[in-house]
């Protein structure tokens, strides 16, 4: 083989050929330094006496289907500056790595359309060792996001596994991008977020959140010059799921059979907006029966799509006085879900009207969140957890399968 083509397969430059051996299906090269190029690893010095060689075996791109290896006796040195013995620097392949950088990158392109178990096998190498390369890649390219230029962000948890195990994740809402992922959820959970934050200088308007207490006191403090909005997506999921609990509630206690079958079917049409009902599979009159039995469920529904259109008003004058009237519509109600809600809203007001000084929602959110319960399901799971937290990181970038 030609140094030139080492150099053009394999990376390898600064090296003598010595012989190929075929053993087991396995393509093995094997290459020498030669002497007078021998540098000290530590101060780079020329003067060092030569100290025998240690044989090292580097995996590199295989030739076709065959797994090819680089074999070279790495020569050890005593410099004479240093008065240490030492092997000298190797420059194609990563310290304490056993396999060239050639192969690292291909392994990486390969993963760029194939899952980690599909590269593995390809490449005759274990699933970790290539979960290790993405890991060291991810992190490279992801591990701290540049924070200076976030102007409006969304906080949220997402589950994670069974048994109640989250993450906390900051989304800029700008770009799209996943900035944050931190362990656990509330305030707890940010706050290696807030020290990268002090030192980016950033300037963050808004942060889009829950209503729950998790996050705003944190945020209160830490970005006390932004404004805090409750977002539609979480008003609306919390509606929802108060309105599947009252339908729980009604359905335990109809006694009329027909009222029972009628309620049973309604689960999905309830959460869903009135305009996406799908008039071919008779929804809207499903519903429709649905709530005309159900006097407080309907009082419910109707409220709940109502609510919807407090993000389309023309101005926060104009929503100021839409909230208030809903909310005196839900007290009335005499539903104890609903009053329930009005109190919830009432509470959180001026957070619901910063909507109309800064339009933002976690609407993107809930897309990071769809492309991460994927992730979830397969195969790797939770078994590395920063490999995990890195790949969310990366979720914006279609770089990777997101499979493994
Ligand atoms: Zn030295």
């Amino acid at each position: 083989m030609s140094t030139s083509l080492l150099y053009h397969a394999f990376g390898i430059r600064g090296y003598q050929y010595t012989r190929t051996d075929y053993q087991e299906g396995q393509v093995l090269f094997t290459i020498r330094q030669e002497p007078e190029t021998c540098r000290c690893s530590a101060c780079g010095s020329p003067r060092v006496q030569s100290r025998g060689r240690v044989e090292r075996r580097f995996r590199t791109v295989p030739i076709g289907s065959r797994a090819t290896f680089v074999v070279l006796p790495v020569p050890r040195v005593e410099c004479q500056a240093c008065g240490v013995v030492r092997q000298v620097k190797i420059p194609f392949a990563d310290p304490r790595r056993s396999f060239t950088r050639a192969f690292e990158r291909y392994a990486l392109e390969l993963g760029r359309r194939m899952t980690i178990r599909d590269v593995a096998r390809h490449l005759g190498v274990g699933w970790d060792v290539i979960k290790d390369l993405q890991k060291r890649d991810l992190s490279r390219r992801f591990a701290k996001p540049k924070l200076k230029h976030l102007r409006h962000i969304a906080i949220d948890e997402i589950a994670v596994a069974k048994g109640h195990r989250y993450l906390t994740v900051v989304l800029d809402l700008d770009s799209g991008a996943v900035v944050f992922v931190g362990d656990g959820k509330g305030a707890k959970a940010l706050k290696p977020f807030w020290k990268r934050l002090r030192g980016s200088k950033a300037k963050i308007e808004a942060v889009a959140m829950d209503m729950s207490k998790a996050y705003r006191q944190a945020v209160s403090t830490h970005l006390p010059e932004a404004k805090i909005v409750f977002d539609r997506f979480h008003v609306v999921k919390l509606f929802n799921e108060k309105l599947t609990q009252l339908r729980r509630d009604l359905h335990r206690e109809a006694t009329d059979t027909l009222q029972k079958k009628v309620l049973k079917g309604t689960r999905w049409l309830l959460l869903k907006a009135a305009e996406n009902l799908d008039e071919t599979r008779n929804e809207k009159q499903k519903l429709e029966e649905a709530l005309a039995l159900n006097k407080s469920l309907a009082t419910a529904y109707y409220l709940k799509e109502d609510l919807r259109q407090f993000w389309e008003q023309p101005g926060q004058r104009f929503a100021t006085a839409f909230l208030n009237d809903w909310i005196k519509r839900a007290e009335a109600s005499g539903i104890k879900m609903l009053q329930e809600m009005a109190k919830t809203l009432a509470w959180h007001r001026s957070g619901l009207l910063a909507y109309y000084d800064v339009r933002i929602t976690s609407g993107p959110m809930e897309g990071t969140n769809n492309k991460i319960k994927t992730m979830k399901r397969q195969a790797y799971g939770f078994r590395d957890k920063e490999f995990f937290k890195l790949k969310i990181l990366a979720i914006h970038e279609t770089r990777y399968e997101l499979v493994g």
